[in-house]
Protein backbone atom coordinates (compact mmCIF):
# COMPACT_ATOMS: atom_id res chain seq x y z
CA UNK A 1 0.00 0.00 0.00
CA UNK A 2 1.02 3.47 -1.61
CA UNK A 3 2.05 5.84 1.91
CA UNK A 4 -0.83 8.04 1.46
CA UNK A 5 -3.05 5.77 1.13
CA UNK A 6 -1.48 3.95 4.77
CA UNK A 7 -1.93 7.23 6.00
CA UNK A 8 -5.78 7.87 5.24
CA UNK A 9 -6.83 3.72 5.86
CA UNK A 10 -4.99 3.99 9.47
CA UNK A 11 -6.78 7.40 10.29
CA UNK A 12 -10.16 5.85 9.20
CA UNK A 13 -9.36 2.47 11.03
CA UNK A 14 -8.74 4.48 14.33
CA UNK A 15 -11.54 7.36 13.94
CA UNK A 16 -14.27 4.77 12.79
CA UNK A 17 -15.15 3.89 16.13
CA UNK A 18 -15.69 7.39 18.16
CA UNK A 19 -19.32 7.80 18.83
CA UNK A 20 -19.23 11.48 19.22
CA UNK A 21 -21.72 14.33 17.53
CA UNK A 22 -25.16 14.52 16.07
CA UNK A 23 -26.52 14.00 12.07
CA UNK A 24 -28.12 17.36 11.38
CA UNK A 25 -31.80 16.35 11.97
CA UNK A 26 -34.00 19.54 10.20
CA UNK A 27 -34.62 17.34 7.10
CA UNK A 28 -35.03 13.78 7.01
CA UNK A 29 -32.58 12.98 4.53
CA UNK A 30 -30.20 14.20 6.33
CA UNK A 31 -31.35 12.67 9.66
CA UNK A 32 -31.28 9.50 8.31
CA UNK A 33 -27.73 9.15 7.89
CA UNK A 34 -25.96 6.44 8.83
CA UNK A 35 -23.23 8.20 11.56
CA UNK A 36 -20.90 5.10 10.75
CA UNK A 37 -20.03 6.29 7.21
CA UNK A 38 -16.63 7.57 7.55
CA UNK A 39 -14.92 8.01 3.83
CA UNK A 40 -11.75 10.33 3.14
CA UNK A 41 -10.21 11.19 -0.33
CA UNK A 42 -6.81 12.94 -1.28
CA UNK A 43 -6.27 14.44 -4.82
CA UNK A 44 -2.68 15.31 -5.67
CA UNK A 45 -1.54 18.04 -8.24
CA UNK A 46 -0.75 15.42 -10.64
CA UNK A 47 -4.51 14.32 -10.13
CA UNK A 48 -3.71 10.91 -8.80
CA UNK A 49 -6.77 9.88 -6.03
CA UNK A 50 -6.19 8.33 -2.71
CA UNK A 51 -8.82 7.56 -0.48
CA UNK A 52 -10.03 5.10 2.27
CA UNK A 53 -13.27 3.99 4.17
CA UNK A 54 -16.65 4.58 2.47
CA UNK A 55 -16.67 5.86 -0.93
CA UNK A 56 -19.43 5.23 -2.73
CA UNK A 57 -21.62 7.48 -0.84
CA UNK A 58 -23.94 10.21 -2.42
CA UNK A 59 -24.60 13.27 -0.03
CA UNK A 60 -26.13 16.20 -0.75
CA UNK A 61 -22.78 19.11 -0.87
CA UNK A 62 -24.67 21.87 1.34
CA UNK A 63 -22.13 24.23 1.84
CA UNK A 64 -19.70 23.09 0.78
CA UNK A 65 -20.72 24.62 -2.34
CA UNK A 66 -20.15 27.83 -0.95
CA UNK A 67 -16.61 28.41 -2.08
CA UNK A 68 -17.08 27.41 -5.79
CA UNK A 69 -20.46 29.34 -6.15
CA UNK A 70 -18.32 32.35 -4.50
CA UNK A 71 -15.54 31.44 -6.86
CA UNK A 72 -18.12 31.70 -9.99
CA UNK A 73 -19.69 34.76 -8.74
CA UNK A 74 -16.08 36.62 -8.84
CA UNK A 75 -14.81 35.36 -12.25
CA UNK A 76 -18.18 36.82 -13.41
CA UNK A 77 -17.93 40.17 -11.89
CA UNK A 78 -14.86 40.59 -10.59
CA UNK A 79 -14.32 41.32 -6.88
CA UNK A 80 -15.07 44.41 -6.88
CA UNK A 81 -18.55 43.92 -7.60
CA UNK A 82 -18.80 41.13 -5.70
CA UNK A 83 -17.18 43.01 -2.64
CA UNK A 84 -19.96 45.42 -2.40
CA UNK A 85 -22.31 43.06 -2.03
CA UNK A 86 -21.10 40.79 0.81
CA UNK A 87 -18.50 41.79 2.95
CA UNK A 88 -15.11 39.27 3.58
CA UNK A 89 -15.01 39.09 7.77
CA UNK A 90 -15.49 36.14 9.86
CA UNK A 91 -19.19 36.89 11.19
CA UNK A 92 -18.16 34.82 15.03
CA UNK A 93 -21.77 33.83 14.90
CA UNK A 94 -23.90 30.79 13.76
CA UNK A 95 -23.44 29.75 9.91
CA UNK A 96 -27.73 30.95 9.83
CA UNK A 97 -26.96 34.01 12.09
CA UNK A 98 -29.58 37.13 10.92
CA UNK A 99 -26.99 39.89 11.45
CA UNK A 100 -26.03 42.33 7.99
CA UNK A 101 -23.48 45.13 8.03
CA UNK A 102 -24.90 48.11 9.49
CA UNK A 103 -25.28 51.27 6.73
CA UNK A 104 -24.70 48.79 3.53
CA UNK A 105 -26.60 45.67 4.78
CA UNK A 106 -23.83 43.22 3.33
CA UNK A 107 -23.76 39.86 5.17
CA UNK A 108 -20.54 39.27 6.63
CA UNK A 109 -19.01 36.76 4.55
CA UNK A 110 -20.01 34.23 1.59
CA UNK A 111 -19.41 31.03 3.55
CA UNK A 112 -22.82 32.05 6.33
CA UNK A 113 -25.89 31.62 4.38
CA UNK A 114 -26.67 35.03 3.88
CA UNK A 115 -23.90 35.35 2.34
CA UNK A 116 -24.34 32.85 0.32
CA UNK A 117 -27.47 33.53 -1.28
CA UNK A 118 -26.51 36.79 -2.23
CA UNK A 119 -23.43 35.13 -4.05
CA UNK A 120 -26.04 32.87 -6.34
CA UNK A 121 -28.05 35.72 -7.03
CA UNK A 122 -24.86 37.25 -8.39
CA UNK A 123 -24.23 34.51 -11.17
CA UNK A 124 -25.18 36.27 -13.93
CA UNK A 125 -28.21 34.25 -15.99
CA UNK A 126 -30.94 34.85 -18.40
CA UNK A 127 -33.27 33.16 -15.67
CA UNK A 128 -33.42 31.01 -12.28
CA UNK A 129 -33.14 27.89 -14.21
CA UNK A 130 -30.05 29.08 -16.44
CA UNK A 131 -28.42 30.48 -13.52
CA UNK A 132 -28.80 27.18 -11.35
CA UNK A 133 -27.54 24.94 -14.51
CA UNK A 134 -24.32 27.54 -14.71
CA UNK A 135 -23.71 26.62 -10.99
CA UNK A 136 -24.54 22.90 -11.85
CA UNK A 137 -21.72 23.28 -14.57
CA UNK A 138 -19.33 25.30 -12.71
CA UNK A 139 -19.36 22.55 -9.59
CA UNK A 140 -19.49 19.79 -11.61
CA UNK A 141 -16.17 21.37 -14.04
CA UNK A 142 -14.44 21.36 -10.08
CA UNK A 143 -15.13 17.97 -9.64
CA UNK A 144 -14.30 16.89 -13.32
CA UNK A 145 -17.51 14.98 -13.70
CA UNK A 146 -21.10 15.61 -14.13
CA UNK A 147 -23.10 16.43 -10.85
CA UNK A 148 -26.74 16.69 -10.09
CA UNK A 149 -29.32 17.67 -7.98
CA UNK A 150 -30.88 15.02 -4.87
CA UNK A 151 -34.37 16.15 -5.56
CA UNK A 152 -35.97 14.97 -2.63
CA UNK A 153 -32.88 16.73 -0.42
CA UNK A 154 -34.46 20.07 -2.70
CA UNK A 155 -37.72 19.32 -1.94
CA UNK A 156 -36.92 18.69 1.90
CA UNK A 157 -34.77 22.21 1.71
CA UNK A 158 -37.50 24.22 -0.21
CA UNK A 159 -40.31 22.98 2.33
CA UNK A 160 -38.11 24.03 5.52
CA UNK A 161 -36.37 26.80 4.85
CA UNK A 162 -37.73 29.72 6.32
CA UNK A 163 -35.04 30.55 7.75
CA UNK A 164 -33.42 31.20 4.54
CA UNK A 165 -36.16 33.08 3.15
CA UNK A 166 -36.53 35.22 5.86
CA UNK A 167 -32.86 36.40 5.56
CA UNK A 168 -32.99 36.54 1.60
CA UNK A 169 -36.02 39.06 2.51
CA UNK A 170 -34.42 41.13 5.21
CA UNK A 171 -31.50 41.47 2.43
CA UNK A 172 -33.57 42.42 -0.17
CA UNK A 173 -34.79 45.01 2.24
CA UNK A 174 -31.32 46.14 3.07
CA UNK A 175 -30.69 46.80 -0.81
CA UNK A 176 -27.43 44.16 -0.40
CA UNK A 177 -30.14 40.96 -2.38
CA UNK A 178 -31.38 42.16 -5.95
CA UNK A 179 -34.38 40.31 -7.79
CA UNK A 180 -36.54 37.43 -6.58
CA UNK A 181 -36.12 36.41 -3.54
CA UNK A 182 -38.21 32.83 -4.07
CA UNK A 183 -36.32 32.08 -7.33
CA UNK A 184 -32.97 32.88 -5.23
CA UNK A 185 -33.36 31.03 -2.47
CA UNK A 186 -34.88 27.95 -4.60
CA UNK A 187 -31.72 28.02 -6.58
CA UNK A 188 -29.39 27.95 -3.91
CA UNK A 189 -31.70 25.86 -2.12
CA UNK A 190 -30.95 23.21 -5.49
CA UNK A 191 -27.43 24.50 -5.18
CA UNK A 192 -27.10 22.92 -1.26
CA UNK A 193 -28.69 19.20 -2.60
CA UNK A 194 -26.19 18.33 -5.65
CA UNK A 195 -25.54 15.28 -4.66
CA UNK A 196 -21.45 13.97 -5.06
CA UNK A 197 -18.75 11.51 -2.94
CA UNK A 198 -16.26 12.19 -1.26
CA UNK A 199 -13.81 11.77 -4.42
CA UNK A 200 -15.53 14.30 -5.95
CA UNK A 201 -15.19 17.07 -3.22
CA UNK A 202 -11.14 15.83 -3.09
CA UNK A 203 -11.24 16.73 -6.88
CA UNK A 204 -12.94 20.21 -6.01
CA UNK A 205 -10.68 20.71 -3.30
CA UNK A 206 -7.64 19.81 -5.42
CA UNK A 207 -8.68 22.51 -8.34
CA UNK A 208 -8.80 25.46 -5.63
CA UNK A 209 -5.20 24.33 -4.53
CA UNK A 210 -4.19 24.15 -7.77
CA UNK A 211 -4.56 27.72 -8.65
CA UNK A 212 -7.89 27.13 -10.34
CA UNK A 213 -7.17 24.12 -12.72
CA UNK A 214 -8.45 20.62 -12.27
CA UNK A 215 -5.57 18.44 -11.76
CA UNK A 216 -7.75 15.69 -12.95
CA UNK A 217 -8.62 16.66 -16.68
CA UNK A 218 -6.41 19.22 -16.77
CA UNK A 219 -9.23 22.13 -17.50
CA UNK A 220 -8.45 25.68 -16.32
CA UNK A 221 -12.31 26.24 -14.29
CA UNK A 222 -11.28 29.57 -12.62
CA UNK A 223 -8.24 31.81 -12.77
CA UNK A 224 -5.86 31.62 -10.37
CA UNK A 225 -6.39 34.95 -8.38
CA UNK A 226 -9.86 33.79 -7.95
CA UNK A 227 -8.58 30.64 -6.48
CA UNK A 228 -6.37 32.51 -3.92
CA UNK A 229 -9.23 34.56 -3.24
CA UNK A 230 -11.58 31.44 -2.69
CA UNK A 231 -8.87 29.97 -0.09
CA UNK A 232 -8.81 33.41 1.91
CA UNK A 233 -12.45 33.39 2.35
CA UNK A 234 -12.26 29.83 3.34
CA UNK A 235 -9.05 30.37 5.40
CA UNK A 236 -11.03 32.66 7.77
CA UNK A 237 -14.68 31.90 7.80
CA UNK A 238 -14.89 28.47 6.03
CA UNK A 239 -15.34 26.65 9.14
CA UNK A 240 -18.89 28.20 10.81
CA UNK A 241 -18.19 29.17 14.22
CA UNK A 242 -14.99 27.05 14.83
CA UNK A 243 -13.31 28.87 12.09
CA UNK A 244 -10.50 30.51 14.23
CA UNK A 245 -9.73 27.47 16.63
CA UNK A 246 -9.77 25.60 13.08
CA UNK A 247 -6.97 27.83 11.63
CA UNK A 248 -4.99 27.44 14.63
CA UNK A 249 -4.80 24.06 14.64
CA UNK A 250 -4.78 23.02 11.25
CA UNK A 251 -4.31 26.01 9.46
CA UNK A 252 -5.16 25.34 6.24
CA UNK A 253 -8.07 26.69 4.17
CA UNK A 254 -11.66 24.67 4.56
CA UNK A 255 -15.07 24.32 4.38
CA UNK A 256 -17.73 21.65 6.10
CA UNK A 257 -21.42 21.21 5.18
CA UNK A 258 -24.42 20.20 7.10
CA UNK A 259 -24.42 16.70 5.49
CA UNK A 260 -20.92 15.84 6.99
CA UNK A 261 -19.25 16.63 4.06
CA UNK A 262 -15.14 18.48 4.65
CA UNK A 263 -12.75 19.70 2.25
CA UNK A 264 -9.28 21.27 3.10
CA UNK A 265 -6.75 22.52 0.62
CA UNK A 266 -2.84 22.35 0.80
CA UNK A 267 -1.86 25.30 -1.77
CA UNK A 268 0.31 23.36 -4.25
CA UNK A 269 0.13 20.38 -2.81
CA UNK A 270 -3.21 18.51 -2.28
CA UNK A 271 -7.07 18.99 -2.07
CA UNK A 272 -8.52 16.31 0.61
CA UNK A 273 -12.11 15.68 1.50
CA UNK A 274 -13.79 13.48 4.51
CA UNK A 275 -17.35 12.48 4.90
CA UNK A 276 -18.32 11.50 7.86
CA UNK A 277 -22.02 12.83 9.34
CA UNK A 278 -21.72 12.93 12.90
CA UNK A 279 -21.30 17.43 13.61
CA UNK A 280 -19.58 18.77 16.29
CA UNK A 281 -21.67 21.80 18.25
CA UNK A 282 -19.94 24.15 15.77
CA UNK A 283 -21.67 22.13 12.64
CA UNK A 284 -18.09 20.54 11.59
CA UNK A 285 -17.81 16.67 11.47
CA UNK A 286 -16.56 15.30 14.42
CA UNK A 287 -14.14 12.95 12.36
CA UNK A 288 -13.33 15.03 9.79
CA UNK A 289 -11.72 17.70 11.78
CA UNK A 290 -9.96 14.74 14.26
CA UNK A 291 -8.19 13.50 11.12
CA UNK A 292 -7.21 17.00 9.52
CA UNK A 293 -5.75 18.31 12.71
CA UNK A 294 -3.45 14.82 12.91
CA UNK A 295 -2.43 15.23 9.50
CA UNK A 296 -1.89 18.48 9.49
CA UNK A 297 0.35 17.47 12.94
CA UNK A 298 2.09 14.71 11.52
CA UNK A 299 3.25 16.19 7.66
CA UNK A 300 3.68 20.02 9.30
CA UNK A 301 1.06 21.05 6.93
CA UNK A 302 0.46 24.66 9.36
CA UNK A 303 0.48 27.60 6.25
CA UNK A 304 2.22 29.09 9.07
CA UNK A 305 4.78 26.36 9.52
CA UNK A 306 8.10 27.28 7.77
CA UNK A 307 9.28 24.75 5.09
N1 LIG B 1 -29.04 23.94 3.14
C1 LIG B 1 -28.46 24.34 4.36
C2 LIG B 1 -28.95 25.71 4.75
O1 LIG B 1 -28.79 26.66 4.03
C3 LIG B 1 -26.97 24.31 4.28
C4 LIG B 1 -26.40 24.59 5.60
C5 LIG B 1 -24.98 24.09 5.77
O2 LIG B 1 -24.50 23.13 5.14
O3 LIG B 1 -24.36 24.73 6.60
O4 LIG B 1 -29.52 25.87 5.80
Amino acid sequence: MDPVTASLAELHDRLSSLADGEVADYIPQLASADPRTFGLALVSMSGNCYHAGDTDDLFSIQSVSKPFVYALAVSALGPTEVARRVGAEPSGEAFNAISLEPGTGRPANPMVNAGAIVTTSLVPAADARDRFERIRACLSAFAGRSLDVDEDVYRSEAATGDRNRALAYLMRGAGSLAGDVDETVRTYFRQCSIQVRVADLAVMAATLANGGVNPVTGDRVIEEPVAVRALAVMATCGMYDGAGEWLLRVGLPAKSGVSGGLIACSPARFGIAVHSPPLDRAGNPVRGVLALTELSERFALHLMHQP
